[in-house]
């Protein structure tokens, strides 16, 4: 048992968790960290691009000494069939400002720099340490934690659950149900090593630029996911992600897809001659809006992953674990200084304040895209297969007159889908999408 009482407990030192116990400690509360890892950042996975705008909220001179790799100047997205890419590159000059704007990082090295700077605001940071349950009074409100360091607890005004996707301590003390298989995604992902000037040369890069590509297509094999490839200094992070229950009816295993992904013929001269040197899986909560869980209740909030914050359609997720960790952590601060009570009265200020927030305005504004991509299967196998076509048709000249070609790509779109079909999916998109 920990006999110092204390102003709040943060379970887990990830960007939501370390956020959260930063806010509060800059602000002179006295905050215990708990993490089940040998150190902050050993469990944790992310493809990973860095959105500066949530991180300098809360560290503004996080560019100082944080360990970024590259600052992002071009962005790829690909639509993909077996042998070819239909790419939008957007690249900009602008992207070299004075503070760039996304970065790539490392997670296991970006982790550790974030949980340095908590300690050093005066958070007490226990690595090694699960906590295996939620201490309640006599009226149900949580108190503390229980913890797997021989059944150690601690206790506290409030803790803050900022345990990620697959949070069991939150499930287990019923304050949300088990993931839905329909509404997460199984990520893998390989760090690829290479020379930097090679890297350089291959994506036309000079000092620390860097080169993002996001791709769909048929390299999901019929499943809703994507696949991407971001450019590190001497790295190249590659991996795909799909629905879990959609790996579960395919019968495809994520490592085959990674595999086949590698050796697309658009990726493979991208990764030639590196030496892959780590291979990890994560889950990546992607319900959107309507999987949000209740996120706070009497001496409790959620921040991060556990609390379902990830845009899938951005590909952003830890900048909102950021922000969501930054608001609670503000939440907890402004009811101390009132003297106020954490009951789950006091805290909905947490919801309102979210509600404020780009987190909340975005998911609720997607929130019907999870179910629009999870139903609609075509999105991922036969439109990127229709427009790949169609660009080889468009582009090979072959002596066949123009007209004849548009003819045959629309005739090649009515073939794949019916004219009802390809005009309810465009307006199915639109109500999703608005
Ligand atoms: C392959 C992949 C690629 C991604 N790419 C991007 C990207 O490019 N950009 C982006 O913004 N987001 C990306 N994401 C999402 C992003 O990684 C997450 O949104 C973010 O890490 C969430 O932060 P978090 O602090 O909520 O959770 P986590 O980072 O998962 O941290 C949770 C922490 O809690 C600890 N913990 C869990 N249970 C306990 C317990 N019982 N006791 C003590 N400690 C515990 C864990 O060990 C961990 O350290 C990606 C995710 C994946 C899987």
């Amino acid at each position: 048992m920990i006999k110092e009482r204390f102003d709040a407990i943060v379970v887990g030192a990830g960007p939501s968790g370390n956020a959260a116990a930063y806010t509060m400690a800059k602000e002179g509360l006295k905050v215990l960290q708990l993490e089940r890892g040998e150190y902050p950042g050993s469990k944790n996975v992310q493809g990973a691009i860095l959105y500066a705008n949530a991180l300098e909220k809360i560290i503004p001179d996080f560019r100082e000494d944080a360990p970024l790799e590259r600052h992002i100047i071009e962005q790829r997205l690909w639509t993909m069939d077996d042998a070819s890419h239909v790419g939008m590159h957007y690249r900009s000059e602008d992207f070299n400002e004075e503070k760039p704007n996304r970065y790539t990082i490392i997670r296991a090295q970006f982790d550790k720099w974030f949980s340095r700077k908590v300690r050093e605001a005066g958070v007490t940071l226990l690595c090694e340490t699960t906590v295996t349950q939620l201490l309640r009074d006599t009226n149900g409100k949580i108190i503390g934690v229980r913890t797997d360091r021989g059944g150690g607890t601690a206790f506290a005004d409030v803790v803050i659950l900022g345990e990620g996707v697959n949070g069991l301590v939150g499930q287990r003390s019923g304050l949300r149900p088990e993931l839905n298989p329909d509404s997460v995604a199984l990520a893998v992902k390989e760090m690829h090593f290479l020379p930097r000037e090679v890297i350089e040369s291959r994506f036309n890069l000079k000092g620390n630029e860097g080169v993002v590509i996001e791709a769909m297509g048929t390299i999901t094999a019929g499943m809703t996911g994507t696949g991407f490839l971001y450019t590190n200094q001497e790295s190249i992070s590659v991996g795909i992600g799909c629905i879990v229950s959609d790996f579960a009816d395919n019968g495809t295993s994520p490592y085959a897809l990674l595999e086949a992904l590698k050796n697309h013929p658009s990726i493979k001269p991208l990764l030639a001659n590196s030496e892959c040197k780590e291979y990890a899986a994560h889950l990546i909560p992607e319900g959107g809006y309507y999987s949000i869980p209740e996120l706070y209740g009497d001496g409790w909030l959620v921040v991060g992953d556990a609390g379902q914050f990830v845009n899938a359609v951005h590909r952003e997720g830890s900048n909102l674990a950021m922000t969501t960790g930054r608001i609670a952590g503000e939440t907890v601060v402004w009811l101390k200084r009132r003297r106020d009570e954490m009951s789950k009265a006091n805290l909905a200020e947490y919801k309102r304040r979210l509600d404020e927030t780009f987190v909340m305005k975005d998911l609720r504004k997607y929130k019907k895209i999870p179910d629009f991509l999870h139903g609609n299967k075509q999105v991922f196998g036969l439109y990127p297969k229709l427009f790949t076509d169609a660009a080889q048709t468009w582009f090979r000249v072959d002596g066949t007159d123009k007209r004849t070609k548009e003819n045959e790509i629309f005739k090649s779109f009515r073939k794949g889908r019916t004219l009802p079909g390809l005009i309810g999916d465009a307006f199915k998109l639109a109500r999703a999408w608005r």
